[in-house]
């Protein structure tokens, strides 16, 4: 073969400052490209073997990896299908054309071919000076090949000294990407990173072993990597360890899973991979990032944000699919009909197997569920579908630490809180403690009282309102605990417009500034209390939810508005109601014990109360 020199063949004068700055952001993917080409390699070596194309011996099919730190040069090695010299032409020179596309026309269904971004080969010089192919075909009485390219777009070909089947790809570092890749601890991070799970051996040196108290090298190959990663086998030949052997693998820092879900299905696309519901420990501070995104093993990104809904990239684990296009843009991803299948079809599933789980092993499904109650309320209130069918397997939890599912809870309710508009009235507490008193009055008139105490929970009350038939939600402590679900019209104290008015300034007078009030006389039956502090619930949810950036910061700076409950029946108020103008002490005895069952006496306040009370008593 004579030797030539030729432009390599694309349009743009000199094509390499354009790789080098734009192709990829991340110049560390050079690594990915160039093993991934040599996988691809042998992957086609065994495809043809498997057909009966190529009948010599395939051997030991493998990539593998050398680094000379001294000469500054990286050697990637794999023992393929190798190029002829026709072939490097029109693969290599003629960049941008791809023979992946040929191949698999001609041998469909018998191989993984990882090629999916064009110009693969060439981000080599996004930190090579200089790159040498030396190949030798497969076809019987090919020739070995050797192409040099120092980074112009003028390349060399000729014969070449390459002895056995297969290509080896030679990266001359150039002085910056020496410092930055040239070291053996950063090709391993970077193998370590993206080639984990290819389905070839990688090797990188040697593995070693501890002997007279130093690390020395064995014969043996190191290789990188796991060729069958659980998401590649048949979900009826793995136990719950190699699941959570896996986990541990991908995570090792990490508590075990809750539980996980084998995704696998080919058609219409292609889509593998395991997803694990994790153990969260701080509930705000959930790691978004932890889902892994390959392409046929090979790993591609941590940030799958577009591809699978946002409340199930809480999830972690690794989704292998040939089908998300992966060298276009985010807002193009979003549109996309394949990534939007996709999206379902994992709501789907994960929807799926929640619901078997709470059918089938329902106390396990209860112990983890504080656990996956986040990830389920933030799923339910940002995926319409997936609300649906979460609205069969999503539990209540109620304040004796009890476990409903939504329909058994509703049922079990019914009678004693319909109110008199017929609406069933769920009444739930934000904090057991706080709130006890006002749970227990319920409890004594016999309602049951649930546990809303997750950030999203005045959101979720929201939906669930609208979801649920004639159901209206109440906080436990939104009002005396009779009124709480009234059963009938209520009678209010018969008094005259100026009463209420003199009503209403006698008790502003002494409550503490800086909140709002409602003056409210009422008729609450002799032996309940004076004065009940009560804050609507309207507003408090409003007020709740802006302060989670639901983006109504008007509700946010409005002070806090309260209910004052005044009982006219009540005789510590019919007497101070009597002597209007000299019931100072007692009248701010009643407030005060009102504002204390609320937790909201505080301070000076506070020990003036003690004073008074002292005075009182004695
Ligand atoms: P892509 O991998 O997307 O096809 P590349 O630029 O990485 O694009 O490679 C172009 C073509 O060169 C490949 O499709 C393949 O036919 C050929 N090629 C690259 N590396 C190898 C290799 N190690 N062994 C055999 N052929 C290779």
């Amino acid at each position: 073969m004579a030797n030539t020199k030729g432009q390599i063949g694309v349009t743009t004068e000199n094509i390499f400052p354009v790789i080098k700055q734009f192709l990829y952001s991340d110049h560390e993917i050079f690594l990915r490209e160039l093993v991934a080409n040599a996988v691809d390699a042998d992957q086609k070596l065994k495809a043809l073997a498997a057909a009966g194309t190529f009948a010599g011996e395939a051997g030991d099919l493998k990539v593998t990896i050398e680094l000379d730190e001294k000469k500054k040069t990286l050697k990637i090695t794999d023992n393929g299908i190798g190029m002829t010299a026709d072939e490097v032409d029109r693969y290599i020179n003629q960049i941008a054309f791809s023979s992946a596309g040929e191949f698999l026309e001609k041998y469909k269904d018998q191989t993984n071919i990882i090629g999916h971004f064009g110009l693969g080969f060439y981000s080599a010089f996004m930190v090579a000076k200089k790159v040498t192919i030396d190949t030798l075909s497969w076809q019987e009485g090919s020739e070995a090949v050797q192409w040099t390219c120092d980074g112009s777009p003028e390349f060399s070909m000729g014969k070449g000294k390459k002895e056995e089947r297969g290509t080896t790809v030679t990266l001359h570092f150039d002085d910056e990407s020496a410092a930055e890749f040239g070291t053996k601890g950063k090709i391993r991070s970077l193998l370590d990173k993206y080639c984990k799970f290819m389905p070839v051996p990688v090797v990188f040196g040697k593995k070693t072993e501890w002997k007279d108290g130093k690390s020395v090298e064995t014969d043996q190959d190191d290789v990188i990597n796991s060729i069958e990663p659980v998401w590649t086998k048949a979900p009826s030949s793995l136990k719950d360890e190699d699941y959570l052997n896996f986990y541990k693998a991908l995570y090792p820092m990490e508590e075990e899973p809750m539980f996980w879900i084998h995704l696998n299905v080919d058609y219409p696309f292609t889509l593998t991979g395991v997803l694990y519901f994790p153990k969260i420990k701080e509930r705000m501070a959930i790691d978004k990032n932890k889902i892994q995104l390959y392409c046929n093993q090979m790993f591609v990104t941590d940030h799958v944000d577009n591809i699978v809904p946002d409340f199930l990239t809480l999830l972690h684990g690794v989704i292998d699919s040939p089908d998300i296009p992966l060298n276009v843009s985010r807002s193009y991803l979003q549109s996309d009909a394949n990534v939007k299948k996709i999206s379902t079809y994992i709501t789907k599933k994960v929807a799926d197997r929640l619901e078997e789980i709470f059918k089938d092993q329902r106390s396990q499904f209860e112990e983890k569920w504080d656990n996956i109650k986040l990830f389920i309320e933030y799923g339910m209130l940002s995926d319409e579908k997936f609300c649906e069918r979460a609205m069969n397997f999503a539990l209540f939890k109620n304040t004796d630490g009890k476990y409903f599912s939504f329909d058994d809870y509703r049922k079990a309710i019914e009678s004693a809180q319909t109110d008199k508009d017929k609406r069933t009235v769920y009444l739930y507490a934000t904090d057991t403690e706080a709130q006890w008193s006002s749970i227990e009055a319920a409890k004594n008139l016999g309602y049951d009282v649930l546990l809303m105490d997750c950030e999203l929970d005045s959101h979720f009350v929201n939906m669930l309102e609208r979801k649920l038939k004639d159901a209206r939600f109440a906080r436990v402590d939104s009002d005396t605990p009779d009124n709480l679900i009234p059963k009938e019209e209520r009678v209010k104290p018969q008094m005259s417009d100026e009463d209420k008015k003199a009503l209403e300034e006698l008790f502003k007078a002494v409550l503490p500034e800086g909140n709002e009030y409602q003056i409210e006389p009422e008729n609450l039956g002799e032996n309940a209390s004076a004065v009940v502090l009560t804050q609507s619930e309207f507003m408090r949810r409003w007020r709740e939810m802006s302060a989670l950036g639901g983006g109504m910061n008007f509700y946010g700076s409005m002070p806090e508005a309260y209910d004052v409950k005044v009982n006219m029946q009540n005789p510590l108020i019919e007497r101070i109601w009597a002597d209007r103008e000299g019931s100072g002490d007692l009248l701010r005895q009643v407030i005060d014990l009102a504002l204390l069952e609320k937790g909201m006496l505080k301070g000076k306040a506070l020990s003036e109360f003690i004073a008074r009370s002292e005075k009182l008593l004695a």
